[in-house]
């Protein structure tokens, strides 16, 4: 059942804890839950085969997103960057039209896009570099190899649409960026990869370490991952990188962390949590459900609630309304960020003694402050 936003639980004049409307600056922009690939290590399916039946096939429209970011709200914005949890936002209907309704209303507006780059014509490109190069901004490319390898990660993808794109997206004046992902497959491209992107005029090259091969619930990490196809058989391993210098230097933290926590469990009751996105970072999520919440490892909630820590969220949210607390579009982005789940429940679970008594353990888990592969994935 729906709340009006009169209805909506606030805190009224008490001192924020994760951070007010008016401190908002940057917007992490979920457009789509639609992709052409099939990442192995990406929420949106199971092992690079079946699509995650969990996941809601959720767009924002032009029309939602002119609902949502009102013109006076995107031109006091540093950043809005489209990416996603389960989505690329290239394949949004709407994806030229909204990068445009943003650019007029954000003409100094650091204006971001990941994408894996295979879709869409080059005039498509071409258009979308000149509505982004009218200001700040830059193009991310995630590829994860070269001709005879990027399609063993991003699955699904064809390298010479990705290629064109990017010829056109660069020919055009964009700022193109490569984001290339490290596995044994690919590790002895890194050079040849870096040379191509200098060659096309890629303004910056950066290599990626996953820390994807964490065992989940444990602080160790497991050498391969399984690959399956859609009927959930077997076709590969996706191996970590034999050269340590490209494995995820987290990794090597792991040792230590058993000794001084002794479980994974230890740790997340016990780690103190440094939010990425609170206070000054100003930094929210809006979901293709038009959800607002503070950041995507939050917004993954409800698609995979089956998991301990999504059902723990889940349930928080529950005592504060329910999902359409969070409802962008129903009830306004000021009202989503002053209700009391987000002054509140959430920064206040940071300070619960344990996981069984309250602290949210998505938080203690990215953004505990003594292991964050996260922050590390980059040299
Ligand atoms: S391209 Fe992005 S959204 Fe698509 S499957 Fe890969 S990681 Fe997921
Ligand atoms: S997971 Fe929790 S602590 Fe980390 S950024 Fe999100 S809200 Fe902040």
């Amino acid at each position: 059942m729906s709340v009006p936003s009169t209805q909506l639980e606030t805190v009224g004049a008490a001192p924020a804890a994760l951070y007010q409307y008016n401190d908002l600056r940057i917007i992490h922009l979920e457009l789509t839950h639609r992709c052409n690939a099939a990442c192995p290590m990406c929420a949106r399916n199971i092992h690079g085969g079946a699509v995650n039946p969990d996941m809601p096939l959720a767009e924002l429209s032009l029309a939602d997103i002119r609902q949502i970011l009102l013109p006076d709200f995107i031109a006091r914005l540093k950043r809005i960057y489209a990416c996603g949890n389960y989505g690329d936002p290239i394949v949004a209907r709407d994806c030229l039209e909204v990068f445009r309704y943003l650019r007029e209303h954000g003409p100094g507006l650091h204006l971001d896009l990941h994408t894996n780059g295979s879709a869409r014509r080059p005039d498509w490109w071409r258009q979308l570099a000149a509505i982004m190069q009218q200001g700040p901004h830059y193009l991310r490319f995630g590829i994860d190899g070269l001709a005879d390898t990027n399609h063993l990660y991003r699955r699904g993808t064809d390298w010479k649409t990705i290629m064109r794109a990017a010829e056109a997206f660069i020919a055009a004046g964009g700022r193109a960026e490569w984001d290339f992902l490290v596995f044994k497959h690919n590790e002895h491209q890194v050079e040849e990869a870096r040379r191509l992107a200098r060659e096309m005029g890629f303004a910056e090259f950066f290599v990626r370490k996953t820390g994807r091969f964490l065992t989940s619930g444990e602080f160790e990490t497991s050498d391969r991952f399984e690959v399956l196809d859609k009927a959930g058989q077997f076709e590969y391993w996706l191996e970590q990188p034999a050269d340590p210098g490209y494995r995820n230097p987290e990794y090597s933290n792991l040792e230590e962390l058993k000794t001084q926590f002794g479980s994974h469990q230890n740790y997340l009751d016990r780690v103190p949590i440094d939010c990425k996105v609170a206070g000054s970072k100003g930094k929210i999520y809006l979901s293709a459900q038009g959800l607002v919440l503070p950041c995507c490892w939050l917004g993954a909630v409800f698609s995979e609630a089956s998991t301990p820590e999504r059902q723990q969220f889940a349930q928080l949210i529950e005592s504060h309304g329910g999902r359409n607390v969070l409802d962008a579009r129903r009830h306004g982005l000021a009202a989503v960020i002053e209700s009391a789940l987000f002054q509140q429940a959430i920064p206040g679970s940071w300070d619960q003694d344990s996981i069984a008594a309250g602290k949210l353990a998505i938080c203690a888990r990215t953004c505990g402050r003594d292991y964050d592969p996260l922050e590390h994935q980059r040299d």
